[in-house]
């Protein structure tokens, strides 16, 4: 926008006419443009690589009909303008970001269906939500714009980071827990994930799941997720089943696990999530020397 053109935009909200000299450099409360065009800019990169597929089921429909009236888009905007604090002047600055998600925490349901999870995120009570509902069928459904922050990680740490909602997009995927996730399911994840990964930059080492970062309280996903097959698209990581070799005597398993990310306060449910990842067989609290063989492969490879 121009000097010019800027300045009329001003006029009209201000009801002062350009080149008056005032007290402060802009009015309070006066609405910060260039948060505008942020926000358009955000609504046209909205993601486009996997269209949510046409709702068909009548729980489908039911659930799209009950959907929130503003759009995302909208509700940034809201933000952006409710933010703004009215006791003070405004003079809008010209660097900074909005909150750019790093993590990438996926989930399984333990719901039944893909409408029945998102009833869940819909009823107020119920105080949780999440970015990306993926159902059996591969139908990937969008609840959060990635800039904002779901209520889907709960109680939970990863290395230093204690706030994992403010961090990251959460992904939840229909299953019940006991079943395998279906190809069509795990498609569209990786779809998903490059475009998450791609536009946000985030790092391999960050996709995890929420069994990782709240391991005493969550198993999920569950140990028939396919996590080698997302490490060998480059979400998370995997270790070199050929090439296993003990790892020397000063090599402390604990002291990896805390590396790697695990909270070790509680270490028999650090292991457990370990190994629910990375052994599947066999989950417990107990390194036999190939889990530990597993472990110093992966953080000689990653860390
Ligand atoms: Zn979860």
């Amino acid at each position: 926008m121009g000097r010019t053109s800027l300045c009329w935009v001003l006029l009209l909200l201000l009801g002062s006419s350009c080149g008056t000299s005032r007290k402060t450099l802009v009015a309070p409360k006066a609405i910060p443009m260039k948060d505008e065009a942020r926000v358009e800019e955000l609504s046209n990169a909205k993601l486009t690589t996997e269209p949510v597929a046409e709702v068909k089921s009548p729980l489908l429909q039911e659930a799209a009909a009950i959907k929130a009236e503003m759009t995302p888009e909208e509700k940034v905007a809201e933000q952006r303008r409710t933010g703004v604090n009215k006791n003070a002047d405004w003079a809008s600055a010209v660097h900074y970001d909005l909150r750019k998600p790093n993590f990438v925490i996926i989930h399984h349901t333990s719901q039944n269906s893909t409408a029945q999870t998102i009833r869940t995120f819909q009823v107020p009570h119920s105080k949780v939500s999440a970015h990306y509902v993926i159902g059996r069928d591969g139908q990937l459904v969008q609840m959060l714009n990635d800039y904002e922050r779901g209520w889907h990680a709960g109680r939970s740490k990863w290395g230093t980071v204690t706030d994992i909602n403010s961090v990251s997009i959460g992904i939840e995927l229909d299953n019940n827990g006991r079943e395998p996730f279906p190809d069509a399911q795990i498609n569209t994840l990786l779809v998903l994930l490059e475009t998450l990964k791609s536009k946000y930059l985030i790092p391999q080492l960050n996709f995890i799941g929420h069994g990782d970062i709240a391991p005493t309280r969550k198993d999920d996903p569950s140990v028939l997720f396919p996590w080698k097959r997302l490490a060998q698209k480059g979400f998370g990581i995997w270790y070199n089943e050929e090439f296993l070799v003990d790892p020397p005597a000063t090599f402390n398993p604990i002291d990896a696990l805390k590396i790697i990310g695990y909270d070790m306060s509680n270490p028999d449910a650090a292991i457990r999530a370990f190994k629910r990842k990375y052994i599947v067989t066999e989950v417990n609290g107990t390194l036999t020397t190939r889990d530990k063989a597993v472990l110093y492969d992966l953080y000689r490879k990653y860390y």
